[in-house]
């Protein structure tokens, strides 16, 4: 029986996504109408969906099984009260090993003092600043999930010594893992490099603060391509200029784009990047959506699925 998926994502992207999936849906032999609207809701057994997309208001849509976000954020689908049906966010190959890319270079421009080397003056010839070996650096993460934690083998590839805290309790061979308030303190206290990739919730609001930074090892860095809410934004520009902290990069932030009066701009020791970590991928993006409507149609548990009482 032919099942009906709708492709709610901004026309752009129909173009790319339309063909490449049509053929991997024939290539699993999944025997689907990939429709970019449709006059009848009720007929529709999926939704392929981008926040930015075209329909907003998902309660006409009662049949749906699953709707299949093409982003990794959540936040907003979530903050649609319409939208009931069972919900997947973008886990995609494709995306992390970007997020990894983009980790992996700032991680090393905090670590070697690219930042420092890049803006002093002629005749300043600062040859006390060599950078210690990665393995006697630390590199912490917030949030291990899948781009975490793929980040972090990255980073521990390079030589560094790395750690992961998350909600839940995890153990991997690689990164040294902790979960709860104590464990939230050691990796605090032990990161030379600290990388924010936790999703933003009510509980992730301003876990960077004051008294968390107060934690931190003097001169560590922040790298942020999580969420901008985690971070309080004055508590960070005040550990900055008093030189707590020795540096921050920053891909997130509370308003995007970032208004071009806001200090971080022009701040000496942060690097602005404009929400550009990392992106979902067409081929492998692809074969994620494919994979989990072929659960759908064999019966097993989808992938990904969004944990509406934890908000992500
Ligand atoms: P996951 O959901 O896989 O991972 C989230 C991690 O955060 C998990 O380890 C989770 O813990 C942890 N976490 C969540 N809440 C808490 C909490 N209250 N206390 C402690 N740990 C917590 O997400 P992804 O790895 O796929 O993505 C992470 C974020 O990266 C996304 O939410 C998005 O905001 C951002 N992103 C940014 C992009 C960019 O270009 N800048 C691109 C894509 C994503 P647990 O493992 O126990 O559940």
């Amino acid at each position: 029986m032919t099942k009906t998926v709708l492709f709610s994502a901004p026309a752009a992207s129909w173009e790319s996504y339309a063909p490449f999936l049509k053929n991997l849906f024939d290539k699993v032999g999944l025997n689907i109408n990939l429709v970019q609207d449709t006059n009848n809701p009720l007929n529709v057994d999926y939704i392929i969906y981008a926040p930015n997309g075209p329909v907003q208001d998902f309660a006409p849509y009662k049949n749906v099984k699953l709707i299949q976000s093409l982003w990794a954020g959540v936040e907003t689908a979530l903050q649609n009260k319409t939208l009931t049906q069972p919900l997947a966010r973008m886990v995609d190959p494709g995306m992390s090993a970007g997020m990894a890319d983009y980790v992996l270079g700032h991680v090393m421009r905090h670590h070697l003092g690219m930042a420092l080397h890049g803006s002093v003056q002629p005749g300043e010839w600062r040859n006390d600043t060599a950078a210690p070996l990665a393995c006697n650096r630390t590199v912490g993460f917030l949030g291990i999930g899948a781009l975490g934690m793929y980040c972090a083998h990255a980073v521990a590839k390079q030589g560094f010594n790395v750690l992961g805290w998350s909600r839940n309790l995890k153990s991997d061979d690689v990164v040294k893992c902790y979960a709860g308030a104590d464990g939230f303190a050691q990796v605090l206290g032990q990161s030379d490099i600290l990388v924010l990739l936790m999703p933003d919730t009510p509980e992730t609001l301003n876990l960077i603060n004051a008294d968390t930074i107060a934690q931190m090892k003097d001169g560590a860095a922040i790298i942020n391509p999580g969420r901008g809410p985690l971070i309080d934004d004055a508590a960070l520009l005040v550990a900055l200029d008093s030189d707590k902290l020795s540096g921050a990069t920053l891909d997130v932030f509370r308003i995007e784009p970032l208004p071009a009066d806001d200090p971080y701009w022009t701040h000496p020791k942060v690097l602005v990047t404009p929400h550009i970590a990392s992106e979902t991928r067409l081929e492998t993006s692809a074969a994620v959506v494919v994979e989990n409507i072929g659960r759908g149609e064999t019966g097993k548990p989808f992938l990904h699925l969004v944990d509406r009482s934890a908000g992500y």
